[in-house]
């Protein structure tokens, strides 16, 4: 089939996801396509991951094997073919409802909209020239009004490491005395504490020393997994890789940073990758203990993702997945503004997130939050209680998981620390 093939280059520095575009694989060979000519690449050492044929919006998803990266996790995380059909095979009707629903008051504060990445289905960033840095007093406005409208969280969303392109946010950057997005988000967390919120920073894939940089100034932080799978949705020129995301997960349970990450579903994996994907986080979470819930989101249309919504049942089966796939005491999550989670109640979602009185979702701003009495509706229809909790969860609390920086803030005899132990005690 002509298209565009993402292939994986295996070099002396570990692999890269290139498109190829306009090309076409045929037995050993990728061919590539360009004005009259004709290249013809052996296959080897490239492997080409198969352009996807499967329904991107997830409907009968194939439940084979993806190859590619799936298939390479698998085996390094040692998840077997019996622990990946059994996931297969669970449906709604193997999970039980929770037996209550919890959520945090967060204010979202988008620190900057630049990303080193094209992902397909994203309206968040902005190109080059267009992107975004909030500034410290925008910083101190936006985390100052969460805290007076009783929220706990500051969730600070980046794209991923701006790159050399961003030339006028490094720029800034070097103004406001910072050599890099994270030296500035060490300043921005400091902020959020100052004011009474506690930080959750999603700054995508981080190095050992990125994350070293301003784990002591966060409650939790996470990065979406997303899939395990090599998809073009991930293509272009810039192509972020599942290596690099799960090697984010492992830093973080080697750190001890409670940790939250997620699947999106509907982006191009099969169902084989959802399960591979699910397992790979159950087993880093058996590891490091760091997990502390995994978000089940369907991919939404935008004005960048024309595909078609992802049918209920699919999204139905994936949370029931994530339920089946995880201990007990890791949360199943579900965004209430992006996914039908009435409809999705009895396939085990326990948590609905960080809810914001008082800023958009900033990463999917054409849909709204509802309200929180939209969320107590939601509980009623469950029948079980809503309960509010902090954006660490509870059980890491007290138990050697924060820093001293952190457990001094939400145990301090002051107005935020009143308020974080009062979610903590309801
Ligand atoms: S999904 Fe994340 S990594 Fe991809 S383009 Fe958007 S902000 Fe960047």
């Amino acid at each position: 089939m002509r298209g565009s093939h993402v292939v994986r280059l295996f070099t002396a520095n570990g692999c890269q996801s290139e498109t190829i575009p306009n090309s076409v694989e045929t037995g050993p060979w990728l061919v590539l396509f360009r004005e009259d000519s004709l290249f013809y690449y052996r296959n080897e050492p490239l492997r080409v991951t198969s352009p996807r044929t499967d329904d991107g919006a997830g409907g009968r998803a194939a439940d084979r094997d993806s190859g590619g990266s799936s298939a390479a996790i698998s085996e390094s995380l040692s998840i077997s073919e019996s622990e990946i059909n059994q996931l297969l095979d669970v449906t709604p009707d193997d999970v039980g409802a929770a037996s209550e629903l919890s959520f945090a008051r967060n204010v979202f504060v988008p620190l900057t909209t630049a990303c080193r990445y094209t992902c397909t289905y994203c309206t968040y960033y902005d190109p080059p020239g267009q992107a975004s840095l909030m500034s410290p007093d925008e910083i101190r406005e936006s985390v100052r009004m969460g805290a007076d409208a009783g929220c706990t969280e500051a969730l600070f969303t980046f794209g991923d490491d701006p790159d050399e392109r961003y030339a006028q946010i490094h720029e800034q950057l070097a103004e406001w005395g910072h050599e890099s997005i994270h030296s500035y988000l060490r300043e921005a967390c400091e902020i959020a504490l100052d004011e009474g919120l506690l930080p959750h920073s999603n700054p995508g894939d981080q190095t050992r020393a990125q994350m070293e940089q301003v784990a002591d100034v966060n409650a939790s932080m996470g990065v979406m997994l997303e899939t395990t799978a090599d998809v073009q949705a991930h293509g272009g020129p810039r192509a972020k890789s599942p290596e690099q995301r799960l090697n984010t997960i492992r830093v973080a349970g080697e750190l001890g940073v409670p940790f939250t990450t997620g699947i999106l579903v509907g982006i191009g994996e099969t169902w084989r990758d959802r399960a591979v994907s699910l397992l790979a986080i159950a087993r880093l979470h058996e590891r490091h203990g760091h997990i502390q819930e995994v978000l089940v989101q369907n991919v939404v249309p935008n004005e960048r993702w024309r595909e078609d919504p992802v049918p209920v049942e699919t999204t139905r089966r994936a949370v029931a997945m994530a339920r089946a796939a995880l201990p007990e005491t890791v949360s199943v999550q579900v965004p209430p503004n992006l996914s039908p989670v009435r409809e999705l109640l009895d396939c085990g979602v326990d948590d609905l997130g960080g809810v914001s009185p008082v800023t958009d979702d900033y990463i999917n701003p054409d849909y709204a939050w509802p309200a929180l009495a939209e969320l107590r509706d939601i509980a009623d229809v469950a029948g079980v209680p809503l309960t509010e909790r902090l954006p660490v969860y509870e059980r890491y609390v007290g138990e050697n998981w924060l820093s001293p920086r952190i457990d001094d803030a939400i145990h301090a005899d002051n107005e935020a620390g009143r308020r974080y132990q009062s979610v903590l005690n309801n």
